[in-house]
């Protein structure tokens, strides 16, 4: 079949500067990575904790990998759930204090899946308007009405809460949102939830072992689990492996298991994935210095970009947005930061709205002070470049 027409398609996104192209990245991920035979400095990952190429995980995969093999050969409901599956859900309910947990293949897997089980055409889900891309295509594959408020909005989430006389209703929002940084208001988002008998998702993707007591995330660190009806977390940011995983009451946990589609019809994760990811919760869990370095590059990063005279967002979580607005400008930007060594992604358009391309820094807890510092001023020197 002749593809014209998607060639033709790709260079209308060229002519808009929204094409997009992949590295490729060699050796491990880490605060540096090596790109084009070229060792540079990487502020574009969400590996916060340095754990993806952690030495102990590595141990912990192969470890896995030989105990029970490397795949799962089935999708859970058949064969394929296996004792390493159940010690992690294990090991993550109890590290919530939730009841129960469940794995999916991913976090894109997790919030499909949850959202369609939870709600169908009767029902209605309020979802903040910067909401994550799998949230988004959750609503849309439940058929239910969405009522997307202004983000961050409790004033017109609780008059659309007030207005709804759907069968069901679900709010659904990040903790921390990914392009941005901020975080959502949960407490408000809790009580009015419970004032208008509605169930609360949140995705902790951005949060898990970043916020909270032993890195159990936002709602951990406000003190909302009881109030909180679906708790989501991935595994392949800051735990540096891959998957996700939903927490909550057994009976969510059940209903998910026997209805959840992108749970039930896909393999079970690969044993080593779940090796490597059980060391990263111990991890997560015991070393608060690490979570600590964390903030303080976060801190000193954002400090650094301010000092510089550039306008990063206000700092709420380790990632550190400076809105840029034009994709060209957010482009050239970062192709020169690259050429002088440090990785500092353009975010653009439709991943965040027109208008706001940016550069999105993600300072990680195994970058140095050094590091740190060379990121800052790489980026302030090729902007400032951009700009003359
Ligand atoms: N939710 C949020 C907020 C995310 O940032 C991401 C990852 N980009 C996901 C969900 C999807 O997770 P995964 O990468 O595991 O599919």
């Amino acid at each position: 079949m002749r593809d014209d027409a998607i060639a033709a398609d790709l260079e209308a996104l060229d002519a808009r500067d929204l094409r997009r192209s992949r590295r490729v990245v060699a050796g491990r991920q880490g605060a540096e990575v090596e790109i084009d035979g070229r060792k540079v400095l990487c502020f574009a990952s969400n590996d916060y904790l340095g754990l993806a190429g952690d030495e102990r995980l590595i141990r912990a995969s192969i470890a896995a990998l030989e105990r029970a093999g490397a795949g799962a050969a089935a999708s859970p409901l058949i064969s394929g759930h296996m004792e390493l599956h159940d010690e992690l859900e294990r090991e993550l309910a109890e590290w919530l204090g939730c009841e129960a947990a469940v794995l999916f293949g991913s976090g894109y897997h997790a919030n499909i899946g949850t959202i369609a089980a939870l709600v169908g055409p009767e029902d209605e889900i309020f979802s903040d308007a910067l909401n994550h891309a799998s949230l988004i295509d959750g609503c849309r594959l439940a058929r239910a009405r969405v009522s997307i408020y202004p983000h961050r909005d409790t004033g017109a989430l609780a008059r659309s809460l007030g207005a709804s006389r759907a069968r069901r209703r679900l709010v659904v929002t990040d903790s921390v949102f990914s392009m941005d940084g901020d975080v959502a208001p949960l407490a408000e988002v809790a009580e009015l939830a419970a004032r208008f008998g509605a169930w609360v998702m949140v995705d902790e993707a951005h949060a898990t072992g970043v916020f909270g007591p032993e890195g159990a995330g936002l709602v951990a660190a406000l003190g909302l689990g009881e109030r909180i009806t679906v708790r989501m977390g991935t595994l392949g940011k800051a735990l540096g492996g891959y998957g996700a995983f939903v927490a909550g009451s057994r009976a969510l946990i059940d209903w998910l298991v026997n209805r959840a589609r992108a749970y039930v019809y896909s393999t079970a994760l690969p044993p080593a994935v779940v090796g490597a990811v059980r060391a990263a919760v111990a991890i997560a869990r015991g070393e608060e210095t690490r979570r600590e370095r964390l903030w303080r590059n976060a801190r000193r990063l954002h400090e650094g970009l301010v000092s510089a005279g550039l306008e990063p967002s206000p700092l709420e979580s380790p990632i550190v947005p400076i809105v840029l607005g034009a994709s060209r400008t957010a482009l050239d930007v970062s192709r020169r930061a690259l050429a002088a060594g440090v990785l500092a992604p353009a975010i653009r358009p439709p991943t965040v709205p027109e208008g706001t391309a940016r550069l999105r820094l993600t300072p990680i807890a195994t970058h140095t002070e050094e590091q740190i510092d060379r990121g800052v001023a790489t980026v302030a020197r090729a902007l400032a470049e951009v700009r003359s």
